[in-house]
């Protein structure tokens, strides 16, 4: 069993984007900013955030964060939104899910500039991302294609099954790892809650994607000798041999799945910090792209 490496990986493709920075500042250009919009104290998405913005100081970008109660009405927010899409400072920016109840998740993505979508979920930019167009991926499934890439893994011909249907995980990695491209050209099985005698399915994967939201999910009895397991799950878990009493897991049962695979990410150190390495590449990109004569 061999580990894909996401916090490596994620290093060195933090390193280059830095570099790349570097250059663009050395001849006149801007520094890339990257803009965080956090709704509500959920710890998770704060802890996200958090991570987001370290990332971007290494990486020598600027960043800042724009938060407000779980209170915020969606005119409040909408108006967030419009006055970021007319801020020329700033070259992309997220808005961190989940959103409070009352709040329309929908209306909000769709009213946040296609060109400082550096998420990629924007109608626009998914459209483009389906046809094989340019534009910004949803930072986890472009994450887990590099981390698959630069572990040299050739995937044509292979079998994936996905595990999930969101918007942001399950639905743009079918499209992504079927697409006519290395990594890609896989036949893709995309599975979730309704799909009958899910096990019949896993069982075929050489590549299985687990983005379920359920802690150890995927036991080694549902897995093939030899697949590929990426682990996208980030469940909190209770641990009372940790100080905060509690850690994180994914959504595969990682000890007794390793042993059958040829390659698994860990949780945590495998897709997280490669989704925050995709953001960074979106926002260099946004940030190239949005200016005048530095390309
Ligand atoms: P989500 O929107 O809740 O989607 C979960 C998917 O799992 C749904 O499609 C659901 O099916 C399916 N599912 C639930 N129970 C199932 C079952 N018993 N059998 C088969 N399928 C089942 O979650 P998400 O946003 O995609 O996130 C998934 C996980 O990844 C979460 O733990 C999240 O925290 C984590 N995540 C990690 C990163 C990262 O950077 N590592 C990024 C994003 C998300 P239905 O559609 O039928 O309900």
């Amino acid at each position: 069993m061999n580990i894909l490496d996401g916090k490596a990986t994620s290093i060195a493709l933090q390193e280059e984007i830095a570099a790349e920075v570097t250059k663009v500042i050395a001849a006149g250009g801007k520094r890339p900013h990257l803009t965080a919009v956090l709704i509500g104290m959920d710890p998770a998405s704060r802890a996200y955030v958090g991570h987001k913005v370290k990332a971007c100081a290494k990486a020598g970008f600027e960043s800042s964060t724009i938060e407000r109660g779980k209170e915020i009405s969606q005119t409040e927010l909408l108006e967030i939104v419009r006055t970021l899409n007319n801020d020329k400072s700033v070259d992309g920016f997220i808005v961190q899910l989940p959103l409070p109840d009352h709040i329309d998740a929908t209306a909000v993505i769709e009213a946040i500039d296609p060109r400082k979508d550096v998420d990629g979920f924007h109608p626009l930019n998914v459209g483009n991302m389906s046809l094989g167009l340019p534009t910004f991926l949803p930072a986890t499934p472009s994450g887990i294609m590099t981390l698959l890439k630069r572990h040299g893994i050739v995937t044509e011909g292979m079998h994936a099954v996905i595990i999930g249907r969101s918007d942001i995980v399950g639905n743009p990695m079918s499209v992504l790892l079927s697409r006519n491209s290395e990594p890609g050209n896989c036949t893709v099985t995309q599975c979730h809650s309704r799909t009958v005698d899910l096990k019949s399915h896993t069982l075929k994967a050489d590549i299985l994607i687990a983005a379920i939201g359920k802690p150890h999910f995927i036991t080694s009895d549902m897995v093939k000798e030899g697949a590929i397991v990426i682990d996208v799950g980030i469940n909190r878990i209770s641990d009372s041999t940790r100080k905060s009493g509690s850690r994180l897991t994914g959504d595969v049962d990682f000890d007794n799945v390793a042993q059958k695979c040829s390659w698994i990410t860990p949780v945590p150190g495998g897709v997280g910090p490669m989704t925050i390495a995709s953001l960074l590449e979106n926002t260099l990109q946004a940030s190239l792209q949005n200016t005048d004569g530095i390309s």
